[in-house]
């Protein structure tokens, strides 16, 4: 599918500034943008990144028809800029898409969108080692109605821009035993808007209280963990120090569930992981078995796992208002782990899986 691309005549990029990472979280000087209505898409193009009028009636903005992704695409070592696990995040946008009662994007529009989009901005792909391009395709409901219905019109945007994760030091959390972000039946397993509104109130009380995020915990009875803040969570637990016990690091993570979003850096470093001999177990892990694991030292590492910040280690966990603290050096799995993923990210090790997606390369 060819996209018209409206140019820009005024560039913002300072092109040494993003060569050096310091052009960061601003948008880029493009934007894709696509309308449906009477069941079909039209007017697909790219243009200048701008402000988009919209009905202050538009159903979205009053009932959270709306839906979203986050994905990156990485300059690689050759130069070429690839965007890693395209197909999992179109897939995961339409299943989205159908808990919102949305309609899906064609799999040829989602493709063309980012890859056209992309490719007009390539200049703004800063180089690593950490930095890479954010994209965030957007999906909403822009019919102007008064009332409740599910809309007939819609908004798919894809806009993007350079980030660079902060690495600071280990993050501080709090275990969540009030607040829930998700409930079964619910939409926790969609990135839907309405679920990162609903977190805001318990994340500001938590950060009140000195945290960055909150641990989330099962709705019903606040007893197993779920994610932390908007990234999945795994441990790594160790007993080869517990003289009974013979074992090598295992990593934990919460198994997926309707309540737990289904990450692709998750799956990504599950797969990393096991091919590279570390074993996996995705289960359900109690709040007390984190804390029995922190008290006796079994349980060595806690990481959150998302695209924004790939993986972030976390130094103190508070459970019930005590603290667990955590230590990292560089042998730590967690930063291990980064490093496998980043390898296949920016072109270092080879693409076994089939992840990157190359920019601008016409298919014959
Ligand atoms: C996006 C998101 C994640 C991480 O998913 P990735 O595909 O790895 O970026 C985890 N939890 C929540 C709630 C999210 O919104």
């Amino acid at each position: 599918m060819t996209i018209p691309v409206d140019r820009t005549a005024n560039t913002r990029i300072d092109a040494s500034a993003i060569a050096d990472g310091k052009m960061t979280n601003v948008p880029s000087d493009h934007m894709f943008i696509a309308e449906y209505a009477n069941k079909e898409w039209r007017k697909a193009r790219v243009q200048p990144y701008r402000a988009i009028p919209l009905a202050p009636f538009a159903l979205g903005l009053h009932y959270a028809q709306a839906v979203f992704e986050g994905m990156k695409a990485y300059r690689l070592e050759n130069s070429s800029v690839a965007v890693f696990r395209i197909q999992s995040h179109f897939q995961r946008f339409n299943r989205s898409l159908e808990r919102m009662e949305m309609p899906p994007v064609p799999e040829d529009l989602f493709y063309s969108a980012i890859n056209t989009f992309v490719d007009a901005d390539r200049d703004w792909v800063p180089p690593g080692p950490e930095s890479a391009f954010y994209i965030r395709p957007l999906m909403f409901a822009s019919e102007e109605r008064m009332g409740l219905k599910s809309s007939d019109e819609f908004l798919f945007i894809v806009v993007g821009g350079p980030f660079r994760p902060l690495y600071s030091k280990p993050l501080r959390v709090k275990v969540e035993r009030k607040y829930s972000r998700a409930a079964p039946g619910g939409t926790g397993s969609a990135k839907c808007a309405g679920n990162y509104a609903a977190a805001m109130y318990p994340t500001q009380r938590a950060r009140e209280e000195g945290y960055d995020q909150v641990i989330w915990t099962d709705a019903a009875s606040h007893t197993r963990i779920e994610e932390s803040g908007t990234m999945n969570v795994a441990f790594i637990e160790d007993k080869s120090f517990v003289k009974s016990q013979n074992t090598e690091p295992v990593i934990v993570t919460p198994a997926l569930s309707d309540t737990i979003l289904d990450g692709i850096t998750r799956s990504s470093v599950i797969t990393l992981a096991r091919d590279s001999g570390i074993k996996v177990e995705e289960r359900s892990i109690t709040v007390s078995d984190l804390q029995q694991g922190l008290e006796s030292g079994t349980i060595r590492e806690v990481f959150g796992i998302g695209t924004a910040a790939s993986l972030a280690p976390i130094g103190t966990v508070s459970i019930d208002g005590i603290e667990h603290s955590l230590s990292y050096n560089e042998n730590s799995i967690v930063y291990l782990l980064r490093k496998r993923l980043n390898d296949v990210r920016y072109g270092r090790s080879e693409d076994l899986y089939g992840w990157m997606n190359e920019i601008g390369v016409v298919e014959v």
